[in-house]
């Protein structure tokens, strides 16, 4: 197995840090911005404790300037992006009529303007090279919606638009591109929601229990391997059969 240079937005987070430790584990040289250099730190130090050593950058996803200036971090640090997982994300819930533009803007430019800002600063140079691998982190919302979510579920399905249509791109490049879909996590985005809330989405859940963030790092890591090298342009869903389609 080769060792690539990965790049995880929001490698802090829940999720993030599992895709981070599994990309680790399978050999890859793994990078990740930050917003807060204190909270980065901590992360980093924590991460040491436990073996392993992850590259922490800079950079606001959401800005096409920052975005640059993370991967440039990157590339100075470790050499050219050959895997990115984009990762970074928020909620700002609320039901529509009551949205205000400053909560539609926030999280249409956090988890999908960022997808452009990071992706496109690496493209290039997995074209040249003729190989990569770009995932994007969407949601279980972003396929069925959810009630107070229109800007989040708007976000996550165009992420998947994105992944389709950059995997036509790019597929003769030896470049991937796909979508992972996780349903509910035990992550503090989820544990964020009211506890009763939280009781009737477990409910729903076929499995009967929430998703650990492991489960959604396997998957990536499942996706960057070579031999994955025929899946691109797809959809995971990774989400205890809360929601199946086909
Ligand atoms: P967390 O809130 O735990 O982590 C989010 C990460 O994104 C943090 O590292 C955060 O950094 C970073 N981030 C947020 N905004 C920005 C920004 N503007 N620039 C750079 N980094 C940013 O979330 P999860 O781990 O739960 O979620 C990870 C992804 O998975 C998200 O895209 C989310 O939408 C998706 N997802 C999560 C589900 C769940 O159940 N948890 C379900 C389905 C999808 P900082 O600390 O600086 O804020």
């Amino acid at each position: 197995m080769s060792s690539r240079v990965a790049l995880v937005t929001g490698g802090t987070g829940g999720i993030g840090t599992s895709i981070c430790k599994r990309l680790a584990d399978m050999g890859h040289r793994v990078a990740t911005n930050y917003r807060s250099e204190e909270k980065a730190r901590a992360w980093q130090q924590k991460m040491q404790a436990e073996g392993y050593d992850i590259v922490v950058v800079p950079g606001d996803v959401g800005s096409p300037e920052a975005a640059q200036a993370l991967v440039k971090g990157v590339e100075e640090k470790l050499g050219p992006v050959e895997i990115l997982v984009n990762n970074a994300g928020i909620t700002r819930d609320t039901t529509f009529h009551r949205m205000t533009p400053e909560q539609w803007h926030e999280v249409i430019n956090t988890n999908l303007n960022s997808v452009f800002n990071v992706t496109r600063p690496v493209i290039e140079g997995m074209r040249e090279r003729k190989w990569g691998r770009v995932i994007q982190i969407s949601s279980i919302n972003g396929l069925k919606g959810q009630y107070g979510q229109a800007n989040y579920a708007a976000a996550k399905a165009g992420m998947h638009g994105f992944t389709i249509s950059l995997a036509r791109e790019n597929a003769k490049l030896g470049i991937t591109v796909n979508t992972v879909s996780p349903g509910y996590v035990a992550t503090d985005m989820v544990m964020a929601v009211p506890e009763e809330v939280r009781a009737k989405i477990v409910a729903d859940i076929p499995t009967g229990r929430l998703g650990k963030p492991e489960e959604i790092a396997y998957a990536v890591g499942f996706l960057v391997a070579d031999e994955a090298a025929w899946i691109t342009g797809s959809n995971l869903d990774i989400n205890g059969g809360h929601h199946m389609g086909w």
